[in-house]
């Protein structure tokens, strides 16, 4: 079977680390991003550089419309999906929750959680073999957040991905006879950009004294993980949880 696979959010950071092993391992990868379609573009020439096969597709994945779109893309252009990963997340300027207001806590959970939940329909609609799908693997990008709560920071973005846990838990079984695993990776500090998004570029380096590995993540060590959930080798593991985070 062709692998192909659809990894949102993938023009920086872990989703661009896994989109670039993804091909390395052999899959046809769709590099989707919001708005950064220079770097986009840039993952997908190193894919290519290497042989590789892959196109970039904008889509805001909190958008229905979008992504019926860059799935109908995939479709054409790629072929049936057979990997999802929901790894486009945002979150916002740290505070406590007394201070949030509803538009910002719409924002975090239309991305990471309606976001995942489109994405992931529309993948079950392709590989589910009910519906004469040939079956799929989905890794959702969740968070360590999920378990410490993140107070003081983002609470709204922990609970967010507190609901892409349950989403996992419930999907894996719901679908796990029609040929589809689904599992989930939650990454403690990883060395990418997000941390700016909160005001604070330099979090990783300030809190890790708190993980007991000593260190902040890179985001290839995330995508080992992330690759090896989608592959065969893991093909008795659904509704699985791996933390990628030096201990914490
Ligand atoms: P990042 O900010 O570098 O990457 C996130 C990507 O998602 C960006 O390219 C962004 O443009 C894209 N994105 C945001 N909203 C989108 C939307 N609506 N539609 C499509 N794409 C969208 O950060 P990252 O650290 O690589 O984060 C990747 C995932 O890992 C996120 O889900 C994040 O919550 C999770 N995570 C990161 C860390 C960490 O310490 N870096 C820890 C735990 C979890």
């Amino acid at each position: 079977m062709d692998r192909v696979a659809i990894i949102t959010g993938a023009a920086r950071g872990i989703g661009a680390a896994t989109a670039l092993m993804a091909a390395s391992r052999g899959y046809a990868v769709c590099v989707n991003y919001l708005r950064s379609e220079a770097a986009a573009r840039g993952v997908v020439e190193k894919i290519q550089a290497g042989g590789g096969k892959a196109i970039a597709v904008a889509a805001d994945v909190a958008k229905e419309a979008d992504v019926v779109r860059l799935f109908e893309t995939v479709d054409w252009e790629l072929g049936t999906v057979t990997a999802l990963v929901n790894n486009a997340g945002i979150l916002e300027r740290q505070m406590r929750v007394e201070a949030m207001d509803a538009g910002r806590i719409r924002r975090v959970l239309d991305t990471n959680v309606v976001g995942s939940f489109l994405c992931a329909r529309e993948a079950v609609r392709r590989m589910s073999v009910n519906r004469g799908g040939k079956g799929g693997s989905i890794v959702n990008v969740s968070s360590g957040a999920a378990r410490l709560g993140s107070p003081d920071e983002y609470i709204d973005y922990a609970a967010s991905k507190g609901a892409v846990d349950s989403m996992t838990v419930g999907l894996s079984k719901e679908v796990a006879a029609e040929g589809i695993r689904v599992n989930a990776v939650r990454p403690g500090l990883v060395i990418t950009d997000i941390h700016a998004s909160g005001g604070e570029p330099g979090r990783v380096e300030r809190m890790k004294g708190s993980v007991p590995l000593g260190r902040g993540g890179m985001p290839e060590e995330v995508a080992h993980a992330i690759l090896w959930l989608l592959s065969d080798e893991a093909s008795f593991v659904t509704g699985a949880f791996i933390d990628v985070s030096g201990g914490r």
